[in-house]
């Protein structure tokens, strides 16, 4: 479904009528002389499209792409007056797409410390940054917060967590906020705990738990967002970030995206934390222009009817900023030992977490389904990856055509040859948070799931061979933006603490899949595979322009090829 941008404000008319739209970057015009059009040429261009063809130029002309060919047929194309970039021996793509992030995460916690173990390694290290921090923050005022992001406990040795204890010690008068790497699990102190009136006696949050001591205490240890995004909801310079503040942090994020060659951005949980207010203020973003990206967006699903009640539908919007689909988060993360498991942990006596029980889900599935919403579902362990198959095996059972729907399975870690046969006979797209393998594989084999189950994480080339639409995500600020990155480690699969291990080699996948699943499969998963994902004829001028081919150089050395030039809807937003 195409809608032009007055469908995406009369849709949504309580979130976006008041939003100024005068200037918006707008399609270019279709004059056919030269003087709008780009020529790239001398070097391979590689548009991604069935066959993987290869050429030597490309031509754009205004915000689309018009043709890819041989130097003379492009130039002679273009026009007199078209503008010419020599490419010499350059390599340009499809922009990447990101198909998993958390746009509001990185904007309004972004800026916070990097206290994880690629930084911090020892414990005594966390708490020394964390030290620094509460520092910083008795020098800013009375309220200000001690907050850190990226702790990973499963990556210390031993296995730590933070809990009140140590974070008491440290800061007795001011509240303590410390985001888990996983996004999944955050650490407070006792003012934190007092702010939001969490106590011995509180219930845990339906899909959530607080950590406690043996008598009944909570411990800090905040397991699900249920349980932490109150507690960060208390946290006045947060909540600026996110109102009068996020403009800018916005098209920060944006800026560090395109720098990387990501023209696209898709938020997974649009909402979670301001409601359908915080979709309004991502189309602000785009107000002068300034923008460096697209967004796509999955909306966070509450309980009620929230999207349906702000008149938002599937697909709404325009080829900036548009709807995907809506999210549903059903259990937690592997490496946190919360996401639910068929069978307990290898080191740890739990099946992890349903954040939405099967029952639940199903009637979830299906009421959404039945209304045309495509689903985005958060799917970390092997049981729920089943409960998600016999979900949407139930709707389609109703009635529901949910292949139509084509819906996803976010991280889709652990995977079951007939799971993956289920995904495809339901005309699921997969999507791997691919850096699992790589900062996390070892932690996830010794630690998580053994050295068989391990085998059966982020299967690329099993869901590649057995047709599905695949996609790769950073889930950033969970592991940093960068698609060569991902493209290295699908093609690759080294472990960052033992580069000679090679983690389930037979999932290795080619560079050219690799860069299918972040350009065209990923614009399929994003809905909007008509407007972006490949340099073909008619689609949007997204491209990136790289030093190097990443088909010819080695595996490990493609996350080093560096970004030369990005452009976004046919002009140029960074490099040159
Ligand atoms: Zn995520």
């Amino acid at each position: 479904m195409r809608l032009r941008r007055r469908d995406f404000v009369r849709g949504t008319a309580g979130a976006f009528a008041a939003l100024p739209l005068a200037g918006l970057p707008l399609p270019g015009c279709s004059s056919r002389s030269g003087e709008d059009a780009t020529v790239f040429r001398g070097g391979v261009v590689l548009p991604v499209d069935a066959g993987f063809s290869e050429h030597s130029a490309l031509l754009i002309r205004g915000n689309l792409v018009e043709r890819v060919g041989s130097d003379e047929e492009v130039l002679a194309a273009a026009g007199a007056g078209a503008r010419v970039v020599d490419l010499d021996g350059r390599t340009v793509l499809p922009g990447f797409i990101e198909p998993h992030m958390h746009f509001l995460l990185l904007a309004g916690l972004g800026h916070l410390e990097d206290i994880g173990a690629f930084e911090r390694p020892t414990f005594e290290d966390t708490l020394a940054a964390l030290r620094e921090i509460r520092d910083a923050a008795a020098a800013t005022g009375p309220d200000a917060w001690v907050m850190g992001r990226q702790f990973d406990p499963i990556q210390l040795e031993p296995p730590r967590d933070l809990t009140t204890r140590e974070l008491d010690e440290l800061a007795p008068d001011r509240p303590v906020f410390v985001l888990n790497a996983s996004g999944h699990i955050a650490y407070v102190n006792s003012r934190a705990l007092d702010l939001a009136g969490i106590t011995r006696d509180s219930p845990d949050p339906p899909g959530g738990e607080y950590g406690r001591y043996p008598d009944g205490s909570p411990n800090g240890v905040l397991y699900g967002s249920s349980a932490h995004m109150p507690v960060l909801a208390n946290n006045p310079e947060i909540e600026a970030r996110l109102q009068g503040e996020f403009v800018e942090a916005g098209i920060g994020v944006g800026e560090a995206a395109s720098a990387l060659g990501i023209t696209t951005l898709c938020d997974q949980a649009t909402g979670a934390i301001g409601g359908p207010a915080e979709l309004a203020r991502y189309r602000e973003m785009y107000a002068e222009g300034r923008m460096k990206t697209r967004l796509r967006a999955y909306l966070y699903e509450f309980d009620g009817p929230l999207w349906k009640d702000a008149g938002v539908r599937p697909g709404d919007g325009d080829p900036l900023l548009r709807v995907s689909g809506l999210k549903l988060v059903t259990d937690g993360s592997n490496q946190g030992f919360t996401g639910r498991q068929r069978e307990p942990y290898h080191t740890r006596d739990t099946l992890g977490l349903y954040y939405i029980e099967p029952d639940a889900l199903r009637e979830m599935v299906q009421r959404h389904g039945a209304q045309g919403w495509p689903l985005s579902l958060h799917g970390n362990g092997d049981a729920a990856i089943d409960s998600i198959l016999d979900a949407l095996e139930h709707a389609r059972d109703q009635g529901v055509d949910v292949k139509a729907l084509r819906c996803r399975i976010e991280h889709c870690s652990i995977l079951h040859d007939e799971q993956i046969a289920r995904i495809v006979e339901l005309g699921m797209g997969p999507s791997f948070l691919i850096n699992h393998v790589h900062y996390w594989g070892h932690v996830m084999r010794d630690l998580v799931f053994g050295p068989e189950k391990v085998e059966l994480l982020d299967r690329c080339a099993s869901v590649e061979r057995a047709g599905a639409e695949w996609s790769m995500h950073t889930d950033a600020p969970i592991s940093p933006l960068g698609s060569l990155h991902k493209i290295r480690v699908a093609v690759a699969r080294d472990l960052w603490k033992e580069p000679e291990t090679v983690l389930a080699p037979s999932e290795r996948v080619s560079v050219e899949a690799a860069i299918r699943s972040i350009t065209t499969n990923a614009a399929w998963q994003c809905h909007s595979e008509q407007e972006i994902g490949s340099l073909e004829p008619g689609k949007l001028a997204d491209l990136v322009v790289l030093e190097s081919d990443p088909r010819k150089v080695s595996p490990t050395a493609i996350s080093d090829i560096r970004v030369s030039e990005t452009w976004m809807d046919g002009r140029q937003v960074f490099g040159g």
